[in-house]
């Protein structure tokens, strides 16, 4: 049974380790951690916390090799069985022959047409019978991320509860803690990216650019996001 917003409150401290530990607590079964296998320091910190942490990632069926590697890694480091969502066929299927298998790049409506089959339906299957569930978003990855807060209403996903233990962290937060843990790491990062999604829609930065200026590099809006994160604070 989901949670109603008036029954959750947290007031601990800010270590994401011990905001897991409260969602685990709190939702036990019905929470889950997506990851992008980008910089999965949560899946480092939820296995210390939760050895049966569930974790699960959407394959949308453009992931770069260098995300694959690296959930790979992740599985065997951690003996962890990641939760794949992958997108309907009927609906690719459909896409390509009517639109042709590069539509996406035609006009940001046509993309988020690409993102919504690719992403966001297997990602609301993903969520389904869920009361919550934690994401890596950080303020700092974009001025559309930057009012989100650790926990937060998912209203996109039938007001589930989204918790964001990292949403403080910088990415220098990101990068030492992650070496200073031996924590496997998509190798795309030592090549200039710094925002991972599908491959012919993710490219290396370029001098001067900001996170997420290698996500759809094509479109102009600076509010590029594929529709899997809209959320209202608490
Ligand atoms: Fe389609 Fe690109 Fe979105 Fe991937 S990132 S789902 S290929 S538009």
């Amino acid at each position: 049974m989901k949670q109603k917003h008036s029954d959750i409150s947290y007031s601990g401290s800010n270590k994401p380790e011990d905001i897991l530990e409260w969602a685990f607590d709190k939702f036990g079964q019905n929470v889950a951690m997506s990851c992008s296998f980008e910089a999965p320091i949560l899946v480092h910190m939820a296995v210390a916390v939760n050895p049966d942490v569930r974790i699960f990632s959407i394959d949308t069926g453009r992931l770069p090799e260098e995300t694959y590697q690296c959930a790979q890694e992740v599985e065997d480091k951690y003996g962890i069985n990641i939760e794949w969502f992958f997108p309907k066929h009927e609906a690719i299927e459909s896409l390509e022959r009517d639109k042709g298998v590069f539509s996406f790049k035609k006009s940001v409506h046509a993309r988020k047409e690409c993102c919504g089959i690719r992403k966001v339906e297997p990602l609301s299957r993903a969520l389904d019978g869920l009361n919550a569930w934690i994401t890596s978003l950080r303020k700092g990855q974009s001025r559309s991320r930057n009012g989100i807060s650790k926990i937060e209403y998912d209203e996109t996903h039938g007001s589930i509860i989204k918790i964001n233990p990292l949403a403080d962290w910088t990415q220098e937060d990101v990068w030492q803690y992650m070496k200073k843990n031996k924590i496997p790491y998509n190798r795309l990062l030592d090549r200039g990216y710094m925002s991972i999604g599908c491959s012919c829609c993710t490219k290396a930065v370029e001098y001067g650019g900001t996170q997420r200026s290698g996500r759809w590099w094509w479109e102009q809006t600076e509010h590029k996001e594929c529709g899997l994160h809209v959320n209202y604070s608490i």
